[in-house]
């Protein structure tokens, strides 16, 4: 069904309402049916694939492996697939969803097209009701948020963005028609992961490209190539050993083409003399500064490594002036999510592209022709925003969800995310939010994040059903004891530095207040932590039985 089109609205009774078509969303939806529960799958695409289907981006493509990025709860689905790279590109992942979803049969459940707008908890019924913009009412005992991440795109509260002539287009929000760039002058504005995959690809078509930086990034060479036939032939007979290595590590993920992401490093950068310090350099590029244990813990060790990367800036760009404005100065490696890229740095090298310094030139308005900088206006035609988004909270927050006497989420979150596991909030019972705050996330390879609480959420229904509980919510102590945990465990690494701003502490958006919002304890530990939750009786939670009929 399409938004384009005019539709009923739907009035209906289900068993769960999930909300979000990307991979949690399908899988939830696969999961449930599986269980022999009625559910249905609303999402504001006209697509499925979630961050796969809006980015659409030139250069858009995984920053993990996509054979480690890739479901594996069908093995028949691991035999059949072969991915054509290291790091599929965007339009591969979305071709790769929906297969999946016409394999087994699941599109026909999802309504696209459509925005939730409120999800309402009636305590008397224990049921929530989830409306939309399309006028459609859903009641179902269950609410599974697979809102995503990252699925919020921010635009930039710069004066003048409307004023501009030519063409305005946010990398989040993609056209599938594409956009015209060949022979154009083009800005981008924001140097993030976005931005850093699509800089080189804009630069290759546009007559000219400006990148309008504010914070340099730390990046890392994506050392994607094709997949050889030899590999996917290993791979898919290794299938599940590979799996098991990815629930059990650190970021989820099984090292089988990168064994230094398998676990975090020991070797410590401060053990290293100067010489060799340089030597590792020469050896492993930007690389060598991943290697070392120190760097994420120690703010000296993490000034060693970022001069080691600042010199390896120098040894890329040609020009002294515009690798000394790439070469970030200010905040740790490692206080964001690693961007991985193909070229980005060479591409500064192209005659064709220049970069502006916004610290040294602070941007001022958005102009009918182009952008005004302190000091001239540049002319373009096409402004692309490369601008990130409202992560973790955002998606959740833009619908009016209210639980038990009416509180609202996004109130109850105000002075940031609470709740048990980052799977449920108290006073939000039969919600269930994946790869929510406090969990591990957007610090891991999703993939195995999102399998990993669908699975628990999965078991936890059954558990529910074979044991006539109409509710489940966390306790308040328990949400307690989790928030603070999850604080605890970030204290300390270079994620919550003071001079770190990420958007995981939530600082790129106006008013949003300071957290460090997942869960940084690790992939293996988490599941364990939850696996014995279920283990123990839902340890954590009240669970309420269903009312005896008399
Ligand atoms: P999403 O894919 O974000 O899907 C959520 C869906 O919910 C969206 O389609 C959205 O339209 C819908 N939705 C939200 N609110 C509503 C509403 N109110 N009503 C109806 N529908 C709604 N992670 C990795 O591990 N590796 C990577 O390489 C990687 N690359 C990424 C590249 C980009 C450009 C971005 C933005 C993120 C990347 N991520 C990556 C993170 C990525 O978001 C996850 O890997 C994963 O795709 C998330 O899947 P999801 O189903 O949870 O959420
Ligand atoms: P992002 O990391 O938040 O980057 C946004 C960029 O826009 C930053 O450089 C920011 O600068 C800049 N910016 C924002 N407002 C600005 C303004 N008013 N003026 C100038 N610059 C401005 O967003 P993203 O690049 O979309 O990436 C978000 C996350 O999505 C990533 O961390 C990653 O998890 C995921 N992702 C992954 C991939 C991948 O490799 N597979 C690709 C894309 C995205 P400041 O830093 O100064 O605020």
């Amino acid at each position: 069904m399409s938004g384009q089109e005019r539709r009923a609205p739907i009035a209906g009774d289900y068993d769960a309402v999930i909300v979000g078509a990307g991979f949690a969303g399908m899988y939830s939806m696969y999961r449930m049916r599986e269980l022999g529960l009625r559910a249905i799958v609303i999402e504001a695409g006209d697509g499925v694939g979630g961050t796969w289907y809006w980015n659409r981006y030139p250069g858009a493509r995984c920053d993990v492996t996509s054979i480690e990025y890739s479901y594996s709860f069908s093995k028949e689905l691991e035999q059949d697939w072969d991915w054509s790279e290291l790091m599929a590109s965007q339009p591969e992942i979305e071709k790769y969803l929906n297969h999946v979803v016409d394999r087994f049969d699941l599109r026909k459940e999802v309504v696209f097209g459509t925005r939730v707008t409120s999800a309402v908890f009636d305590e008397a019924s224990n049921r929530w009701t989830v409306t939309t913009d399309a006028g459609d009412r859903l009641v179902a005992p269950y609410c599974i948020m697979a809102t995503g991440c990252l699925s919020s795109p921010l635009m930039p509260d710069i004066p003048g963005v409307e004023s501009f002539k030519g063409v305005s287009v946010q990398t989040s929000l993609w056209p599938r028609e594409g956009v015209e760039l060949e022979g154009k002058r083009v800005a981008i504005i924001g140097t993030g992961s976005s931005a850093v995959q699509s800089t080189p690809e804009i630069a290759k078509v546009a007559a000219h490209l400006t990148v309008f930086q504010r914070t340099p990034a730390y990046t890392w060479p994506a050392q994607n190539r094709p997949i050889t036939a030899e590999e996917q032939k290993l791979v898919k007979e290794s299938y599940d050993a590979l799996r098991e290595r990815q629930r059990t590590s650190f970021v989820g993920i099984s090292g089988s083409f990168n064994s230094a992401l398998l676990e975090p490093p020991t070797q410590k950068i401060l053990d290293l003399n100067e010489e060799e310090r340089l030597q590792a350099l020469d050896q492993h590029g930007f690389g060598v500064t991943r290697m070392f244990a120190d760097v994420a813990m120690s703010m000296e060790a993490n000034e060693v490594a970022r001069a080691l990367y600042g010199e390896q800036l120098r040894r890329v760009v040609k020009d002294p002036e515009t690798a000394a404005a790439l070469s970030p100065t200010d905040y740790p490696i490692g206080c964001k999510r690693p961007v991985i890229d193909s070229d980005y740095f060479v591409t500064f090298n192209r005659p064709n592209v220049s970069l502006v310094d916004l610290r040294k030139e602070p941007m001022v308005e958005v102009t009918e022709k182009g952008i005004r900088t302190s000091d001239r206006e540049h002319e373009f035609d096409v402004i692309v925003y490369a601008t990130g988004f409202d992560a973790m909270t955002g998606a959740l927050n833009r619908i009016d969800i209210r639980g038990r006497d009416g509180v609202r989420l996004a109130e109850k979150w105000a002075a940031g995310p609470r709740n048990y596991l980052g799977l449920m909030a108290q006073g939000f019972p039969n919600l269930f939010t994946i790869t929510g705050p406090g969990s591990p996330s957007v610090l891991s390879n999703m993939m195995v994040s999102i399998e990993q609480h669908v699975d628990w959420i999965t078991d936890c229904l059954a558990h529910l059903r074979d044991n006539n509980i109409a509710v489940i919510e966390p306790t308040a102590a328990a949400e307690d004891d989790w928030v603070h945990h999850v604080n605890t465990v970030a204290t300390g690494t270079m994620f919550t530095a003071p001079s770190c701003n990420s958007w995981y502490l939530g600082v790129n958006v106006p008013g949003k207040i300071r957290q460090f919002m997942p869960y940084v304890g690790g992939v293996g530990k988490y599941r364990e932590k939850c696996d014995a939750v279920a283990a123990n009786g839902y340890e954590g939670f009240e669970l309420r039985a269903a009312a005896v009929p008399a």
